[in-house]
């Protein structure tokens, strides 16, 4: 818990002030008082050492956060940090809020368990409520210096009242002038200093710190406006802006001006002159090329779809302020891992540049003009979480609306994106699918899973996001409901409008905008004759797949929900051989139950009517972080060499126990199995086969009927295929995670696409782990499976059947191709053909081998 500090120059008043705050918190926060100082006939002070003690007094790993009365209380609390160790003093913040008011505010607060930061900024913001009630005849706080980076100043006020600092005047040289991404910018630049610095143009002035607040002044190219700053700092803080301005706040230079600069409301999103080259060409006609996400041919109308933003269905008003603010802070934290997480993603598929946006939102979403607001709200009108979001989102984008420059008001659909994400996470209700008025091929930035789970596949003809690649989720379920899909576009997609002609290749990535008419044509004989071939596979999906030898090769499902269990059926799956737990702990604040998990695994495995389902434990951390599991996702430097898969499970007893527990009841009303992902080494199954008995017992216990369980692991970790002799000692069966095992053997991550031709699961070294896994199985008389992507791959099947693979499990529209393949195949012909791969140097030549080259 975040600890407090009072610094007053009378320890009397110091006394009180404690009294008061405890008697609010019921003592529960941390909090001590450097109050006079030890002198009898002088008691009237502050001490340093005073406060220095005090701050190790109430310093649990949280931080401190120290208010303070005048004068020399600010020169004690500054000499403080210095004496305290820096590991320390980094962890403390000095508070400019009043201190009566600031410090009732900053201990309730605290008493939730809110962070420092958060506890900081309630602070700060503590006088709203008393301004409000004395109505608007009371002047706004005047702007004493902020010892802290998140000092955001109240609205915009006269700027006479503001008081006298440094000041640096300027001219915006930038075309499209402070839009957001230079907003961005200057509150980041501003980030290391103290100093409280607004924003003036004209007669209206903001705090310089708040993204909200400078978009909202719209200044634009050419203008000129002052920064003003107050505090110790002051003129390095303006020395800081004075060299952004100097580089044009980030934007590029212009380029010589070919003609008439467009107006503001022209101008391209976020002022991206890379962005409108890129558009003009899209237009063209010409092709793009992105990831291939998901088989087949399209070509249809464009729609965008962006999340709606609407009305919260829950009692606006809440019981307990203290628990709508920890539930507001609980999602904004989970929103903002899901940001960092995109970011990170996109940093890597796409560059620096196009990951830009995830961090602006980031700053929206920790605006405390936003932020702040909602808690206030929550406090003060005792409003429940969802409601104080939706109105503070809604009275912002409301703002951006007014504006009368077109690129400003870009900025409400920002607003509305970050609100809408937030509101997610709050409500657990995913967002509501586009309105499609017909078959329509659908454009986003990215989707999430549950954006996917508003799709109408019978509408979403075909799918092309700016993010995302061929793993990713939004892949993954493309391919599942048999949506031809292009992921990770990039910029060029902007420049796509409502109702253009879009068609697209999802086995090769290519998109073309408005095609040819012979383009066009093309196109479409092209997806009529797979659509064919489609009709023709689906009619002989149900038999069992056979090689023309006479060697089964069973086909099974990978699925994430009971959803996907129904189609799987449909396609001809055997079975399930690989349900992603995952998908019922994301999108949402905290872990489901035991008897909700229970329900989803009966409902999945009753949907596949008697057929084998293997259930996979929990595999979050790497590429599917889970924010409100904390411990991974932003505290791990490489979350992919962290505590993923079954190590996540084995640290988390209880989370762990719970799942176990529903998998054993489930088993009692369908055949299950269960496998554990990411295991390296036997001490893991053992350990996890360990907590399955004692789940078991405690069932025994308590009279719960269970059913039995096998027990298989995923190979995924090279560690496991050395040892795969070992492992298969104590293992039902093997399921290969080729996704997995392909970014750890070649050392490439998968989701990073410079390195994609290196993550290839079709790469000899790879399928050398495939053959060896195979053999270790076999040895020991236990099944060995794939359930990776490319068991789904229909070009690597004869190569799997040469690999002797027992069981193939993918998504479920590629189940009909892939039993048609494997009736074509000879085990023969296959095993040389798989020798034959093994050999060659790379994952290019293999797939040249099995295209019919050489
Ligand atoms: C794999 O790694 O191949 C796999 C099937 O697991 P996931 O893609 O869910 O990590
Ligand atoms: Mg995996």
């Amino acid at each position: 818990m975040v600890g407090i500090v009072v610094v007053t120059h009378s320890a009397v008043l110091g006394q009180g002030l404690r009294e008061l705050a405890e008697q609010m918190t019921q003592g529960r926060v941390p909090l001590a008082v450097a109050g006079g100082i030890d002198d009898p006939d002088h008691p009237i002070g502050t001490d340093p050492v005073r406060v220095m003690t005090a701050i190790e007094e109430v310093q649990q790993g949280d931080g401190v956060l120290v208010l303070m009365d005048l004068g020399s209380a600010l020169m004690s609390a500054e000499t403080a940090l210095d004496l305290l160790p820096p590991e320390v003093a980094s962890q403390v913040r000095l508070s400019a809020a009043p201190l009566v008011e600031g410090l009732m505010a900053a201990a309730v607060l605290a008493s939730t368990g809110a962070d420092l930061g958060a506890v900081a900024e309630e602070a700060q913001s503590a006088l709203a409520a008393k301004r409000e009630l004395l109505g608007a005849a009371a002047p706004a706080a005047p702007a004493m210096p902020s010892a802290h980076p998140e000092g955001a100043r109240d609205s915009t006020v006269p700027s006479s009242a503001m008081p006298a600092g440094e000041e640096l005047t300027l001219v915006v040289p930038n075309r499209l002038g402070l839009h957001a991404r230079p907003a961005a910018r200057i509150v980041t630049a501003l980030g290391p200093f103290a100093a409280d610095v607004q924003l003036v143009r004209g007669d209206r002035v903001v705090s310089a710190r708040s993204v909200n607040r400078i978009a909202t002044l719209a200044v634009r190219g050419g203008e000129t406006v002052t920064f003003r700053a107050v505090g110790g700092d002051a003129a390095l803080a303006l020395r800081a802006i004075e060299a952004l301005a100097a580089a044009h706040f980030g934007d590029a230079p212009e380029a010589p001006s070919k003609g008439e600069a467009p107006s503001p409301a022209e101008a391209p999103k976020d002022g991206d002159m890379a962005e409108a080259a890129v558009s003009a060409d899209v237009q063209g006609g010409g092709v793009l090329r992105g990831a291939a996400a998901s088989p087949g041919l399209t070509v249809g109308n464009a729609v965008w779809y962006r999340p709606a933003f609407d009305a919260p269905d829950v009692a606006p008003l809440a019981d307990d302020p203290a628990t709508e603010v920890t539930r507001l802070d609980a999602a904004l934290g989970a929103a903002r891992t899901e940001l960092v997480e995109l970011e990170r993603r996109t940093v890597a598929a796409a560059g620096r540049k196009e990951a830009e946006i995830f961090a602006m939102h980031r700053l929206l979403l920790d605006d405390v003009t936003i932020a702040g607001a909602a808690r206030q709200r929550i406090m003060d009108r005792r409003e429940a979480a969802e409601s104080a979001w939706y109105e503070v989102i809604s009275d912002a984008a409301a703002t951006f609306r007014q504006l009368p420059e077109g690129y400003m008001r870009e900025r409400e659909a920002d607003m509305v994106d970050v609100g809408a994400r937030v509101l997610r996470l709050l409500t657990g209700v995913a967002a509501v699918g586009p309105r499609l008025g017909g078959p329509s091929v659908l454009l986003a930035t990215d989707l999430g899973p549950s954006d996917m789970a508003t799709l109408d596949p019978s509408l979403v003809i075909g799918i092309v996001t700016v993010q995302g690649g061929a793993t990713s989720h939004a892949a993954i379920l493309a391919r599942s409901l048999g949506i031809p899909a292009v992921a990770g576009l990039g910029p060029a997609l902007q420049g796509v409008g409502e109702g253009d002609i879009v068609a697209l290749d999802g086995g090769t990535g290519d998109v073309w905008v408005n095609p040819a008419p012979g383009v066009r044509a093309a196109v479409e004989a092209r997806r009529d004759a797979w659509l064919a071939g489609r009709e023709a596979a689906l009619a002989g999906a149900a038999a069992p797949a056979v090689t023309a030898d006479g060697r089964a090769v069973h086909i099974l499902a990978n699925i994430g929900s009971s959803a996907d269990a129904g189609a799987a059926l449909k396609n001809g799956a055997e079975g399930v051989g690989l349900f992603r737990t995952e998908f019922l702990f994301l999108d949402r604040t905290s872990p489901p139950g035991e008897e909700e998990q229970l329900t989803a695994y009966v409902t999945a495995a009753a949907a596949m009517q008697g057929r084998p389902v293997v259930v996979r434990t929990l595999d979050i951390g790497g590429d599917k972080p889970v924010s409100y599991l904390e411990g991974f996702a932003t505290g791990e430097d490489n979350p992919f060499l962290g505590l993923r898969g079954i190590r996540f499970c084995l640290e988390r007893k209880p989370l762990f126990m719970t799942q176990l527990r529903a998998l054993l009841r489930a088993a009692a009303v369908h055949p299950l199995k269960v496998m554990f992902p990411m295991v390296a080494h036997p001490g893991e199954l053992a350990a996890a086969k360990a907590l399955l008995d004692e789940a078991r017992a405690t069932l025994d216990a308590e009279g719960m009927p269970h059913g039995q369980l096998d027990v298989g692991i995923m190979i995924e970790v090279p560690a496991a295929v050395a040892l795969a002799d070992q492992l298969a000692r104590d293992a039902a069966f093997f399921s290969i995670g080729t996704n997995d095992l392909a970014q750890y053997v070649m050392a490439a991550d998968r989701g990073n696409a410079s390195v994609a031709a290196l993550s290839d699961a079709l790469h000899p070294a790879v399928l050398r782990m495939v053959r060896d896994t195979v053999r270790a199985g076999h040895a020991a008389g236990i099944p060995v499976a794939i359930c990776g992507e490319l068991g789904g791959n229909p070009e690597a099947i004869p190569l799997l059947v040469g690999l002797e693979l027992d069981e193939l499990s993918m998504n479920g529209p590629a189940i009909p191709r892939a039993k048609e393949v494997v009736r074509g195949c000879d085990t023969g012909t296959c095993a040389v053909l798989a020798d034959r791969a093994m050999a060659l140097p790379d994952a290019a030549a293999v797939r040249r081998l099995l295209q019919g080259g050489s």
